[in-house]
């Protein structure tokens, strides 16, 4: 079959992985230019992902992560209080784009491009790219991240639903902090557990992916309880005054926001946390948003990775789901018999995989409030 992918990130480049390897021919259709790409922050990997990168021919393992031992929890003072053994490989959003990317044919990807419309048709999809240039396929797979714009048009009275906190985050080069520092934060993911606040950081490879000591990047997260709609409006304000819903990038984040940040940092957080955000350049925010789309099929468009479910980031599993999410649709879409119909087979996908999804939303709720983030469920 001729297939769209929207979106070429995590889910849409798994997704042209596994559906390439059962002899359907992909086109992704990515908004952003292909400059623009590769400044995310860290993400932990789970052997999932790790599994399917490996799987690919991509030793994953040997090159993606920065091994670290230790997950250690500090007291507000900065002394430790804990101590265990960390199992979680710790990567970051480029390293697994990267390795993705590096798979696919460089003509499988058309950047730049954004779909703007999308209409199910008798046995067809018809795409709209910018608004001026219509294509057809057999099929479209919306991998449009969270704020997906295909859900909206398939479900225009569902509504994500924010979950009361906010994510600071950063990425600081290893090699502008001092010896002292990295010292007392390699080798390990530490964490700092406040009332309504959770701030982590752990080694991330460098941008071109070395993870040797001295070139790598450190990612920091700080979770924070943001009740307050008018202040969530304000952080999510960038300096020229544009409002994004969910998140702010870096280079992007106001002056007042920035304010903000480093005035909680030198109330809240211990001196090696403080250090990190001082030598961070470009600190950036998201809000953490709840999504389940109401179904991840209509006709022949199909939903997947946080487009079609966005479970809250303690699960670790934002990656690996979109791996999973891939496996799960390339079978349904292998060795059709062309007399099956083909929005069956993706209705019997979508509602098995949307099921699947029930006990991971859940788990990172539990996480969330173990933590005291966001709304306290009953
Ligand atoms: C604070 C935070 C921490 C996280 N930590 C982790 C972690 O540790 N481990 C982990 O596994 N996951 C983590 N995640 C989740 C993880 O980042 C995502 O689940 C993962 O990146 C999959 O995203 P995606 O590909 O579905 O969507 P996205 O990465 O959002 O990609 C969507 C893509 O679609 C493109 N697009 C959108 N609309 C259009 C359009 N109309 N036309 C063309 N292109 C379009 C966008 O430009 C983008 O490239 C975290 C998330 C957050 C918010």
């Amino acid at each position: 079959m001729k297939i769209a992918i929207v979106g070429g990130s995590i889910a849409g480049l798994a997704a042209a992985l596994t559906l390439r390897c059962v002899g359907h021919d992909v086109t992704i259709f990515e908004r952003t230019a292909a400059a623009m790409r590769g400044h995310g922050g860290g993400v932990a990997v789970l052997r999932q992902m790790m599994h399917f990168l490996e799987q690919h021919g991509h030793a994953a393992r040997k090159t993606l992560a920065v091994p670290i031992e230790w997950r250690r929890w500090l007291a507000s003072d900065g002394s430790l209080i804990e101590e265990g053994r960390e199992i979680v490989p710790f990567s970051s959003w480029d390293a697994v784009y990267r390795s993705l990317s590096e798979m696919l044919p460089s003509d499988v990807v058309r950047y730049g491009e954004a779909v703007t419309n999308v209409r199910n048709l008798q046995g067809s999809v018809e795409i709209e790219i910018d608004g001026r240039e219509t294509v057809t396929a057999d099929l479209l797979i919306a991998a449009d991240g969270a704020g997906s714009g295909i859900r909206a048009m398939l479900f225009p009275d569902y509504r994500s639903s924010y979950a009361g906190y906010l994510a600071w985050r950063g990425v600081v080069e290893e090699a502008r902090l001092s010896a002292h520092l990295v010292a007392e934060l390699d080798n390990s993911i530490t964490l700092l557990r406040e009332r309504d606040a959770l701030f982590m950081t752990f080694p991330i490879p460098a941008l071109d992916g070395a993870i040797k000591p001295g070139e790598r990047r450190f990612n920091w997260l700080w979770y924070r309880n943001e009740p307050d709609a008018a202040a969530l409006s304000r952080y999510l304000t960038d300096r020229e005054g544009h409002r994004h819903h969910a998140s702010v990038s870096p280079g992007e984040l106001s002056a007042e926001a920035t304010a903000y940040l480093h005035d909680c940092a030198r109330e809240k957080l211990p001196p090696v946390f403080q250090q990190l955000m001082t030598h961070t350049q470009a600190p950036f925010v998201q809000a953490i948003f709840d999504a389940l789309s109401p179904s991840f099929a209509v006709g022949r468009v199909a939903l997947v990775g946080d487009a079609a479910c966005t479970v809250r980031p303690h699960t670790a599993s934002g990656t690996s789901k979109a791996a999973a999410d891939a496996i799960a649709l390339a079978q349904a879409l292998s060795d059709l018999n062309p007399a099956v119909d083909i929005e069956a087979a993706l209705a019997t996908w979508a509602t098995a995989r949307r099921a699947e999804l029930g006990p991971l939303i859940a788990r990172g709720k539990q996480l969330a409030q173990s933590f005291g983030l966001g709304a306290i469920t009953q």
